[in-house]
Parts: C-alpha cells; structure tokens; sequence
C-alpha cells in the first residue's frame, strides 16, 4: 500500500468533517473519492497533505507516519496536492509555474533532469508548450487546470492528489482532461482523484470511495460502483443516498 488511512477524525472546531475514515490506496491506482458538496472531499485532502490536522487516526505513507508531519514534509515525502480552483500563479509564466512545481527537487537532480520532465509535461500537455511564455493568469479555465496538473508532475509526485480537476470546465474539456489523467496511470502514475462529476470519475478510477456527510458509504471497483443503482439514484441524477 502507498497510502493507508486509518480511522481519521477531523474537525473544524465543534464540527466534524471527517468521521472514522479509512481508505487505502495501492501504488499505480486511480482511486476516486465522490460525493456530493459538503461530503468532506476536499477536508480528506488537506488532511492528508498537512494542510489540515487530523484529531485521531493515522495516516501511513510509503511506510512512514505522516499524520502529525507539516505540510512541507509531506511534499518531500512525495505527495503532491492540486488544489481545487487551480490556483496557478496568474502573474508568472506557464514555463515559471512549472519551474516552481520542481523547486523541492531542482537542488538534488539538477537543472536537466528537470527541464527533461517538462519536455514531457509539455508532451502530455501540447497547448502547455504554445503557451509556455504566456502568463498563466491569461489561459483559459481548461488550460489552467492543465498547468495545475503539469506543475504538480514536475515534482514527481508518488501520490497526486487532484480536487475537483472538472470544476467550471466546459464538458468537451472535460472529457480531454479525464483522458489525459488516464494517461498518467499508463505511466503508472498513482492519482486520488477527488471529483463531484462521479460518473466520469467512475469510468476512469480503478477504485472508489463515496462520502456523505463526512463518512464513507460505499467502496469498491470503480466500474461496480458505476452500475450500484444506490450510486445512479444519489449521483448519476437522482437523489441523495440518505434521502
Ligand atoms: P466541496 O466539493 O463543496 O468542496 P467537499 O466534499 O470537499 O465539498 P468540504 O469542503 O471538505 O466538502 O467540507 C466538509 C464539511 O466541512 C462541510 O460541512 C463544510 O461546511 C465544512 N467546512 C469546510 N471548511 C470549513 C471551515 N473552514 N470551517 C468550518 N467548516 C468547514
């Protein structure tokens, strides 16, 4: 296992969000996490990069404790969080923002190793290397939302956590998009994949777990889960599961 969750609770103060989760994910998986909003999809990432602490339960990454580590730790130990809305730095270029997506990395391998893994980012992300000296805050959603990845693979992530890649993105985007993080997991790329749109999430994961109200309800072979008529009455255009 990369990746192993046992039993977190977090709160906002009084509030749990997160209630007894445990989750596990395998090296070269697509996991996806569904649920509606307010589930605690987002609250689950941030625990688990540091931005957020968890009250109780651990969480084991690639053998290590990282449930009381700081944010910054957990980056070097290899975990790599895309944040929802993007989040690109608008004011610098494409090429800068993915120079800063190496910064933790660029002192021990060097200036080419780098450059060598933006050839790539550039080769999975075509419209990256057009763009490459236009300032990020000028691309389109799509195209920011591609940055956002790029620049996480610069890291060489092992684990990259992705919330919401499909936010405010048109469908025919959407649909690129899901196809290029399929792509990653050709390259073995392991992904936890955060979404609100679970059908296209389903049909790309490997594994799912859905959430509601801060607990997990369901789990299980992504493909299953697409066909659970409790998961196509609450999320492929029905109502809630507890409704
Ligand atoms: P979304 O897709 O809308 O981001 P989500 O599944 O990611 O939904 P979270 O954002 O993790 O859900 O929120 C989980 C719960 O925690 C919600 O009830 C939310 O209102 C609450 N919450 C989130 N952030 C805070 C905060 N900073 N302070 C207090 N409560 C919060």
């Amino acid at each position: 296992m990369l990746l192993e969750i046992d039993r977190i609770n977090t709160f906002y103060g009084k509030i749990q969000a997160l209630k007894s989760i445990s989750l596990h994910v395998d090296p070269g998986e697509i996991v996806a996490l569904v649920g509606a909003n307010g589930a605690g999809k987002t609250t689950l990432l941030n625990t688990i990069s540091g931005l957020l602490r968890a009250r109780s339960g651990r969480i084991l990454f690639d053998g290590q404790d990282i449930t009381r580590r700081r944010a910054a730790q957990i980056v070097r130990a290899g975990v790599i969080h895309v944040p929802e809305r993007r989040q690109v730095f608008g004011t610098l270029t494409v090429y800068d923002n993915l120079l800063l997506g190496a910064y933790q990395r660029y002192r021990r391998d060097g200036r080419k190793a780098v450059l060598r893994d933006m050839d790539h980012v550039f080769e999975l992300f075509p419209r990256l290397k057009e763009r490459r000296k236009q300032l990020a805050g000028t691309l389109s959603g799509g195209e920011q939302q591609m940055l956002a990845i790029g620049r996480g693979l610069m890291a060489r992530p092992k684990l990259l956590l992705l919330d919401e890649p499909s936010l405010g993105l048109a469908p025919l985007i959407v649909k690129h998009l899901f196809e290029l993080i399929a792509s990653l997991r050709n390259e073995g790329q392991t992904v936890l994949l955060v979404e609100q749109n679970a059908r296209a999430a389903l049909k790309l994961a490997d594994r799912a777990y859905v959430l509601e109200t801060g607990r997990i309800v369901l789990e299980g072979d992504a493909r299953e889960l697409l066909e659970d008529p409790r998961v196509q009455a609450a999320y492929l255009g029905g109502h809630a599961l507890a409704a």
